[in-house]
């Protein structure tokens, strides 16, 4: 299986989700969000395809990440690879949020008639949904652009089968730390 990245792994972020990350950046996007900020993500036959196997290996050498974040581009419209990135980064005990600029809602309906988009969601921690809008944008917010956007906490809404949001007070960002201390004491 192939999946086209509109550039390398980026194993160093801190803006794409709690703690230090690896961004995977999809390449394609249709949803054409007015002043994106990654407009070279659009075009579906940009960037370059990778084969997926070779991704794989990348994640297995990361070492002292904190999770993966799947970004771009919409990684949603090459979800069969998302998937098994998901998948095999999960089965590696990795924190997986992802971006999108569909709604959860509209992921539950295009999961009728693909069953993957719901499988995909049972392995993220977060989903970061919605497009990008300019009159909302507001650059105090965590981890996202615009305020219409939600950090979905999404196995507590599978959970509860209501979307759940991340807190966004200074005491998740605290108990998320000390976890990760003791993770690597
Ligand atoms: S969903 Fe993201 S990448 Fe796509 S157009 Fe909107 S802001 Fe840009």
């Amino acid at each position: 299986m192939k999946i086209r990245l509109a550039a390398p792994l980026q194993s160093d972020s801190v803006v794409d989700g709690f703690g230090i990350r690896t961004v995977i950046w999809t390449q394609g996007c249709a949803h054409n969000c007015p002043f994106c900020q990654n407009p070279q993500t659009h075009d579906f036959n940009g960037g370059c395809e990778f084969d997926i196997e070779e991704i794989k290996e990348e994640i297995k050498n990361l070492k002292k990440q904190d999770g993966i974040t799947f970004s771009g581009g919409d990684p949603l419209f090459q979800v069969d690879a998302t998937l098994e990135l998901a998948k095999y980064a999960k089965s590696l005990g990795f924190n997986i949020w992802c971006y999108t600029g569909f709604l959860y809602e509209d992921i539950l309906d295009m999961g009728k008639k693909n069953p993957h988009y719901l499988e995909l969601l049972e392995y993220l921690d977060v989903l970061v949904d919605g497009k990008f809008e300019n009159a909302l944008k507001d650059l105090n917010l965590l981890f996202r652009g615009s305020s219409n956007q939600r950090l979905i906490d999404v196995p507590k809404t599978l959970k509860y089968h209501k979307i759940v949001l991340i807190p966004e007070s200074d005491n998740i960002i605290g108990s998320f730390k000390e976890k990760k201390t003791e993770l690597y004491i």
